[in-house]
């Protein structure tokens, strides 16, 4: 279920798109209120945003230096989805599954209320992988449970972050052991705490044996090998390695073998495996860290990138046709008919009504007509933007297995259906309408 096949890449990816199919991430961050998870978006827009823009992380560059810039940005979640762009650096020593290439990632959001559970499914909907966000002190809590389940019954792929590692009664185990208890799921933690409470220092990269301790006036902190670390922690480092590689072999077929065979994988089949166990909704894995932290939030989307799927990594979205019933499988390819679903109307402070949609197969051009098939009715689009946390920039053109928003459609309700004129097809399953609202 890897997703470097060139030759199939080449055929549906449309030469005009910037980031290909297979470096697309869709993903939402779901917590309970409180845990962290405003903070910990703000820092992944600010930092992605960051490497987007200067090109590098600045070595050197003080953390208070970066919480001016951040304050002078003023970066705030104020959108239904944002876009940012993620460089996977080939850093010394730490092994990538996806070396010196741009990444575009959709953040959608997902709302946290129990309340607004229909709108938590709906996000669901769009979204390929999820960052469960727990708090390093409180656990599982109930709204992380509600959204748990949901994820599960879409089956949706997720990896789970503690955060708030710096706080006093942050206990990484108890949350591990919450997450397998509470949710049932087979989580094994990928990344471990250097410390805990006032003496949280750091992280301990278990696959790469190698431990990131951070620093005040470092952004990038420093890294050392797991032999270099105090005993306590290199013993706990090997033992979690241990484990790790045990529950992957029981449920990865390459990584049994490996098993079983007693040999030691490489950190690549290691990698590999938990991408496939991921993306087949059979395994967790955990991150321990803060949204404090700046190193700590690299971690977590280099994460995303290495083990949530890219938009073809999972099942093809399938639909309808209206009058004859019959099913019709949408598959994410730019020469494909155009097909997608408008899944959040949103009022938006800088350019007025925007309709988000994700786009499951096709390209959408500015000045092209779609069709609702809910309505009957035909509607030309005159503007397509891309959010990208305090910007809307104006784009021509959206393809396959992304996310950006419609400016001056008018008639539209939230599941619709928006497709090319000729290709006649409304999304499964359907989601909860909304009233429909006039867009005018
Ligand atoms: P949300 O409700 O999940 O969006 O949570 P917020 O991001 O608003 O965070 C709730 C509170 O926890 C805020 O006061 C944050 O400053 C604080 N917080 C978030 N992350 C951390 C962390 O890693 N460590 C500590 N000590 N506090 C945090």
């Amino acid at each position: 279920a890897t997703t470097t096949s060139t030759a199939a890449s080449a055929s549906r990816n449309s030469p005009h798109r910037p980031y290909t199919l297979e470096r697309t991430r869709n993903i939402g961050i779901a917590a309970h209120i409180d845990a962290g998870k405003t903070t910990l978006t703000e820092r992944i827009l600010f930092y992605t945003g960051t490497i987007h823009k200067m090109g590098e992380v600045h070595e050197g560059t003080t953390v208070t230096d970066w919480m001016e810039q951040e304050r002078e940005r003023g970066i705030t979640i104020t959108s239904a989805a944002t876009t940012c762009f993620w460089p996977v650096r080939k850093e010394e020593g730490i092994s990538k599954l996806f070396g010196g290439e741009k990444f575009r990632i959709n953040i959608i959001d997902t709302p946290g209320h129990v309340d607004f559970t229909a709108e938590v499914e709906r996000s669901l909907r769009v979204l390929d992988g999820v960052i469960a966000v727990f708090c390093g002190v409180a656990g599982v809590q109930p709204q992380s449970e509600t959204v748990w389940r949901q994820a599960t019954r879409y089956s949706v792929p997720r990896i789970a972050f503690i955060n708030k590692m710096d706080r006093v009664g942050a206990n990484f185990e108890n949350a591990v052991h919450e997450i397998r208890d509470k949710l049932g799921a087979n989580a094994w933690p990928i990344l471990l705490p250097l410390g805990k409470e006032d003496g949280f220092q750091g992280q301990i990269d278990i696959i790469n044996r190698k431990a990131i301790l951070y620093s005040d006036s470092d952004r990038l902190g420093s890294t050392y090998t797991v032999e270099e670390i105090p005993e306590e922690h290199r013993e706990a480092a090997e033992t979690a390695r241990r484990n790790l590689i045990e529950a992957l072999a029981d449920k990865d077929e390459a990584m049994a073998e490996i098993f079983l065979a007693e040999q030691q994988p490489t950190i690549e089949q290691i990698k590999q495996a938990i991408r496939r166990s991921v993306i087949a909704n059979e395994f967790v894995p955990v991150i321990a860290g803060s949204a404090f932290r700046n190193k700590g939030v690299q971690f977590l989307v280099d994460a995303v990138i290495d083990y949530l799927p890219s938009p073809v990594d999972i099942e093809a979205a399938h639909g309808q046709h209206p009058v004859s019933g019959e099913k019709v499988v949408v598959v994410p390819d730019d020469n494909a008919p155009f097909c997608s679903l408008a899944f959040k109307l949103w009022s938006d402070p800088f350019v007025g009504k925007l309709v988000f949609f994700r786009v499951y197969s096709g390209t959408l051009q500015k000045g092209m007509t779609v069709y609702n098939p809910r309505t009957r009715k035909r509607e030309r689009i005159s503007r397509i933007v891309q959010v990208q946390a305090d910007e809307r920039k104006d784009i021509q053109e959206v393809h396959s297995g992304d996310i950006a928003a419609l400016v001056g459609i008018r008639d539209v309700a939230t599941g619709d259906t928006l497709v090319a004129e000729d290709f006649d097809v409304i999304l499964e399953p359907p989601i909860f309408p909304e009233p429909v609202i006039s867009m005018a």
